[in-house]
């Protein structure tokens, strides 16, 4: 023992003051300004407050005012509230594991209080007079009667005065405002009922007043330019529930700063949310951009941990398959029910308030529709893919028990090939669906029902109509879509007319690459393959091309192929990283896709049509680009005047 410990026993463990483990706890709790703000705001929504002041000076590093209209605290419970581990929200350890308020930790008002100068003034509604409580060094310096209105206020000043070390580290005061900031607004996001006030420097920076509306709270925080173009998420399982909303691709971010995700209500950091969310949605959608999205598991208590840290923002679950595999469809539901479809309309406001699940696809389809199941598979209910016809002559020998498309690719004439021989049974249909026009095709997991082509405008758009709405469909958005995902899930298994069929060539051609095209080239032979164009390495930076897509068989396919190799290197070289796999065949899919400015005909068009109702995003191309483009039968009516006062 050293002979410098003054202690006369000579022990050298001893408890700490309360003033220094409150100090130490503060360090956890509060690391700024906005910390303090989140755990006394934090408090208010827990005693039931309706209403809630925030008041900063200096980015709060001044002053932090926090009023609340919630049930306030009797004299006794203000004093025991400022105990370390005082807390009226759990009273054993087995509740830890069911708790439905915010705090629970009993640290947050002795922790402020023993770096700040602290004054609480509270009362409750049942109590003639309030109380005020004055901290001063961490010590209860004063407590007397005070006359104060229903409900709580908490005033902060000088935060970290005595702990110079932390207030070197404080940020500025822009910085502690733009916390204070973004708490406020995934606060009103998911307390959309009460209202929030926040002013700096006595400037009023927001001013929600609460509304039973959770667009208005969309509204509130994201623009209402933004909030017009969420969707509703829905998903409910037993146990557990998701919802929220999330934006279309026409509004996206670059980076993640306008997503939130709360778990009962609290917002959370969890890998799980995060992972499945972006998962979610980049199989919908391959771009480099964030939605903004407002999302909320609500689950059994018990099957998270809150607890992990004392900021309470890591979450984990028991059960993290599951919240994976429900977040997963609540997105899809809300994205591929129609989210991703863009209404032609002229909307001056807010849709008037309606129920989630009916504001999926306003003036599309079934108003109301309720049904969760994903509609990750569709039905060509009214409509049979013809059986394709024999392989134009025998200079092309189909492989990979794929079947050769004859979708009339040649039809166009613009090759010089004779038409393809179709089979009785296709010309007999044809024959018969003349009389009735163009047929129908199932699109009847999604809200647009069943659609048949009505023609192609500026040889570039398929103009359609549905049960309830005249679309525009981008051709060849729509096609890239097609051969994406079928070369995605592998060409062999391709049985429609737009996919990706791979033909031998009877002559294999040598494809003569540079050194860092054929080094591209030789990584991605399996997404070429996918796309149809089967090379091998000859040697050097030589490759034998020995199949490629039947439908670009009969036209320049070499300058085709080249194209796409020279755009993998490309990208490659400027990313300086290979292209992934996905990329390659995106790009792939791009250039092998029907252009704009060609002619289709009518079979052609809903050929393609039925393709796109087999994918399983029919909406998006894999950058995000809409692929169809809804006008009600609604608002058509509505600008012709047949709707309204006439
Ligand atoms: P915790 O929130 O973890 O319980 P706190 O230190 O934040 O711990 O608060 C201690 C207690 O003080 C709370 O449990 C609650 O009973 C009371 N309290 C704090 N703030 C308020 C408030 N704004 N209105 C009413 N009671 C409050
Ligand atoms: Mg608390």
């Amino acid at each position: 023992m050293s002979s410098e410990n003054d202690d006369s026993d000579g022990s050298i463990v001893r408890l700490l003051d309360d003033n220094t483990a409150n100090q130490i706890a503060a360090g956890e709790v509060v690391e700024r300004p906005s910390s303090v703000v989140k755990e006394l705001v934090e408090n208010s929504l827990d005693a039931g407050a309706t209403r809630i002041e925030v008041e900063l000076f200096e980015g709060g590093k001044q002053k932090i005012v926090i009023r609340d209209n919630g049930a306030g605290m009797s004299r006794a419970d203000a004093i025991l509230a400022l105990q370390r581990h005082a807390t009226s929200k759990i009273r054993s350890a087995d509740d830890l594991f069911s708790i439905h308020t915010l705090g629970f930790r009993g640290e947050a008002l002795p922790s402020i209080a023993s770096v700040s100068d602290f004054r609480i003034l509270t009362k409750r509604p049942q109590d003639e007079t309030g109380t005020e409580l004055i901290v001063r060094s961490g010590d209860l310096a004063e407590v007397r009667d005070a006359a104060a209105p229903d409900g709580t206020q908490i005033t902060v000043e000088n935060l970290f005065f005595c702990v110079p070390a932390r207030l070197k580290f404080l940020k500025t005061t822009q910085t502690e405002l733009n916390h204070a900031t973004d708490f406020l607004h995934r606060l009103i996001l998911a307390y959309h009922t009460i209202g929030f006030r926040l002013t700096h420097d006595s400037h009023e920076l927001i001013s929600y007043p609460g509304s039973s509306d959770p667009r208005q709270a969309l509204a509130a925080v994201y623009g209402r330019d933004v909030a017009r173009e969420m969707v509703p998420l829905l998903y409910e399982s037993p146990g557990l529930t998701i919802r929220g909303s999330v934006s279309k691709p026409s509004v996206s971010k670059a980076t993640r700063s306008a997503q939130a995700f709360f778990v009962n209500g609290r917002h959370v950091r969890s890998r799980t949310v995060q992972h499945a969310f972006d998962a979610a949605f980049s199989r919908l959608m391959t771009t480099e951009r964030h939605p903004v999205v407002a999302l909320f598991v609500e689950i059994a208590p018990e099957l998270v941990d809150v607890n992990v840290h004392p900021a309470k923002t890591e979450v984990r679950f028991t059960r993290d398959g599951e919240v994976y595999a429900a977040i997963s469809r609540a997105v899809e539901n809300a994205l591929l029910t129609g989210g991703l479809v863009p209404e032609v309309t002229v909307q001056a406001s807010l849709p008037e308030l309606a129920t989630p699940t009916t504001l999926a696809m306003p003036g599309m389809g079934e108003r109301g529709s309720d049904r969760l199941a994903p509609p990750l598979r569709t039905s060509l209910s009214n409509y049979v893919i013809p059986p394709p016809p024999s392989p134009p002559g025998t200079l092309w020998v189909p492989t990979l028990g794929a079947r050769v498309d004859g979708g009339g690719e040649n039809e166009r004439g613009s090759s010089g090939s004779p038409p393809p021989i179709s089979s009785q049974d296709w010309e007999e249909g044809r024959a018969e669906r003349r009389e009735e026009g163009t047929p129908y095709i199932g699109f009847d997991g999604y809200k647009i029902g069943r659609l048949r082509v009505l023609g192609q405008s500026r040889n570039t758009y398929i103009v359609a109509e549905t049960d309830d709405a005249l679309l525009l469909i981008d051709q060849h958005i729509a096609h890239e879509r097609v051969l994406y995902e079928q070369m995605m899930n592998g060409a062999t298994e391709s049985q429609s007319a737009w996919g990706v069929v791979t033909q031998h060539l009877a002559v294999p051609q040598t494809l003569e690459l540079s050194a860092s095209d054929a080094r591209v080239v030789q990584e991605r032979l399996g997404a070429l393959e996918k796309s149809g164009f089967v090379l091998e390495h000859f040697g050097g930076d030589t490759f034998v091309v020995r199949a490629v897509p039947s439908r670009v068989a009969d036209k320049a396919y070499l300058e085709i192929l080249k194209e796409i190799i020279e755009e993998l290197t490309y990208s490659s070289v400027a990313r300086r990283l290979l292209v992934p796999h996905e990329s390659a065949i995106i790009m792939a899919s791009c250039k092998m896709a029907v252009k704009k400015g060609d002619p289709l005909t009518m079979d052609e068009m809903t050929r393609l049509l039925a393709d796109l109702a087999q994918m399983r995003n029919p909406f998006t191309c894999p950058h995000g680009r809409p692929i169809l483009l809804a006008l009600s039968h609604h608002e058509m009516d509505r600008k012709f005047h047949r709707i309204g006062p006439h």
